[in-house]
């Protein structure tokens, strides 16, 4: 992925202010923070977003973001953490490297939680009853074939 903005920065081709990095991750500022401390913190192996990313990788990934998220709202005195990560375009992605946002956030700033950037919306019992019947289905041809043979076991959803 030559092309690939972080990867360029995995590579030490572009600069990046990285507070962290490990044999599978990276973490680093965002050029245009939303709040002091703003981190992205990325796989160094190249894939677009998160449903192209195997099991154990973005296991890796996330305990990474848990340890950042602990160390942004010590380190920054952060009042809570915003954890943000989009998959594409239609959900405002712009790179195209998977990255999670790891975001300090303040009780003395504007409105807090998703409702800031997606407003709720009214749907009937009937169309969510539709609406579960399509995911639970879904969700049980969802295969683990990216997870390792090694840690291949059933996955039980409850509904
Ligand atoms: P997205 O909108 O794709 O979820 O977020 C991309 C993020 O990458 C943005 O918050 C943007 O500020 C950040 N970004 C874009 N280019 C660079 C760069 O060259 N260096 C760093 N550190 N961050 C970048
Ligand atoms: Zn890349």
């Amino acid at each position: 992925m030559e092309e690939c903005l972080f990867c360029k920065i995995v590579a030490g081709q572009i600069p990046a202010e990285k507070v962290y990095e490990d044999s599978d991750v990276i973490a680093f500022l965002d050029i245009n923070p939303r709040n002091p401390g703003h981190t992205l913190v990325i796989p160094k192996k190249h894939f677009s977003d998160l449903l192209e990313m195997d099991d154990e990788y973005a296991m890796k990934l996330f305990v990474a973001v848990k340890r950042i998220a602990k160390a942004i709202k010590d380190g920054i005195k952060a009042d809570g953490i915003s954890i943000s990560q989009s998959n594409g375009r239609a959900a405002g992605q712009v790179v195209n490297h998977m990255h999670v946002h790891v975001i300090p956030r303040f009780f003395n700033e504007g409105p807090v939680g998703l409702e800031s950037i997606l407003p709720t919306k009214k749907i009937d019992q009937g169309s969510m009853k539709n609406i579960s019947n399509i995911l639970k289905e879904a969700i049980s041809k969802v295969s683990e074939v990216s997870k390792p043979a090694s840690e291949k076991k059933e996955m039980e959803f409850e509904f």
